[in-house]
């Protein structure tokens, strides 16, 4: 399998290239060339799998060039080590997603990519080293993600006290392959010395660089393992399936129509965002127009120019109307997010955390909208204790805090501390 540009002006390349570039040279994303539809002896006994039989199944149509089937398994297998259960919640099913290391969503796709990546660096017996800049929560989920990945080593770049102290202990505390550089400036700062890196040619040619970004090919693909997955635990299947997805950058969704176009029986996928509504609106009137994004209290959601987006369009040949046919777009405030969490709590003694409160809202929106009969799920894309100020002051009560989370506050950071400047990182990242 290839895959394109979604700007058409770089030559398709194999997975292998697709992961280690993680951007495509011309600025567009890496997409499939096709989306093969699963036979239909697969989809009509897929619900008797395993979890980590599903995931190889779907995986194998885009990997086989480019990775042997027992790594694959491998990758597979150390990659899904929590549960996803579905949880009954009143007459709606909730996927929860939020049982990984750093109870979010986000280790399904970064703890496969970092494996991904390992195994390619292997191949060419060079150390990869993987280059991330953190504003605060993406670190923590990309150093738990190759915490001690073979051929791996990360470098977190982050800005000096502008994260919270527990942001900042998820990525500096785990130390061996982990490495946390506070730089002295910004975000903004942070991120251009990773592009800077990358594209240097004194470092290119002495390392194996990558990016852990999150546009990453790697990361996408098996988000749409557990749409299948669900599939499966869901009671009525007989009744039309329809799954709720907050979204931000619209990785999640793009993987659930990946999911869809693979033959899954999936009727509609309903996109739930906070009042960062570009693509509902852009669903409802044909124009899609980026704007700066709003803090919410769903902010890993706060997002005003989806990155997906452009896949999305590739992928339905750039027709809003035959998206349509597929998605729907709901858009909440965060009056209603809240509200969601506390009668959840109340009537049915399920806590949500913001986000996956907005899929909640999404499922009871469309509910409203149609007459039918569906089997909703909504995916639940954070733990509650990871936003417990949020969920506290909604119910109005304390919540209990994991273990694991707790345990983060006594460990030791390990911390190299930089200056804003190229030649800096490059001293760093050649020394070691
Ligand atoms: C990133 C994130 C989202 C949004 O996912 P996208 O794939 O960017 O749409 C939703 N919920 C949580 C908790 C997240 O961290």
């Amino acid at each position: 399998m290839l895959f394109h540009s979604t700007r058409y002006q770089a030559a398709p390349v194999s997975f292998r290239e697709a992961t280690l570039q993680g951007l495509a040279p011309d600025g567009g994303l890496w997409i499939m060339n096709e989306i093969p539809r699963m036979s239909n002896a697969w989809l009509r006994s897929f619900t008797k799998q395993s979890f980590h039989n599903i995931a190889y199944d779907v995986a194998w149509n885009y990997m086989s060039d480019d990775i042997e089937a027992d790594t694959l398994r491998n990758i597979i297998e150390e990659t899904f080590t929590f549960p996803m259960p579905l949880q009954k919640v009143g007459n709606c099913n909730v996927l929860e997603l939020f049982h990984g290391p750093t109870l979010a969503f986000k280790d399904v796709g970064a703890r496969f990519m970092a494996r991904v990546m390992g195994h390619f660096a292997k191949n060419r017996s060079q150390e990869l080293i993987v280059l991330a800049a953190t504003s605060g929560d993406t670190g923590g989920a990309v150093a738990h993600a190759f915490y001690d990945v073979p051929h791996t080593r990360v470098f977190i770049l982050y800005p000096c006290g502008k994260v919270t102290p527990m942001q900042e202990r998820q990525f500096t505390t785990l130390g061996r392959n982990i490495v946390a550089l506070e730089v002295d400036g910004t975000f903004d700062d942070c991120q251009e010395l990773v592009k800077q890196a990358l594209q240097n040619s004194e470092l290119r040619t002495s390392l194996l660089l990558a990016s852990a970004n999150s546009i990453n090919i790697a990361r996408l693909i098996p988000q749409s393992f557990y749409y299948f997955w669900a599939f499966t635990q869901t009671t009525d299947p007989t009744l039309p399936v329809v799954y709720s997805v907050p979204s931000g950058n619209f990785g999640n969704l793009t993987a659930g129509i990946i999911a869809k176009k693979m033959g899954l029986p999936v009727h509609r996928l309903i996109a739930a965002t906070n009042i960062n509504d570009v693509f509902p609106d852009y669903l409802q009137t044909g124009r899609f127009a980026s704007r700066a994004s709003v803090a919410t209290v769903s902010n890993a959601m706060d997002v005003g120019n989806p990155s997906n987006f452009v896949r999305l369009l590739d992928i339905y040949g750039n027709s809003v109307e035959r998206m349509r046919e597929d998605i729907t777009g709901f858009s909440f405030s965060d009056e209603k997010t809240v509200r969601m969490m506390r009668q959840c709590c109340e009537e049915h003694d399920y806590l949500f955390d913001p986000h996956g409160a907005v899929a909640m809202l999404g499922l009871r929106a469309y509910r409203e909208a149609h007459e039918e009969r569906i089997n909703g799920i909504a995916l639940a894309t954070a733990h509650p204790a990871k936003f417990a100020r949020s969920v506290e002051r909604a119910i109005g009560k304390s919540i209990p805090i994991p273990e694991t989370l707790l345990q983060l506050s006594t460990e030791k950071k390990q911390v190299i501390s930089v200056a804003n400047s190229l030649e800096n990182i490059r001293e760093v990242l050649l020394r070691r």
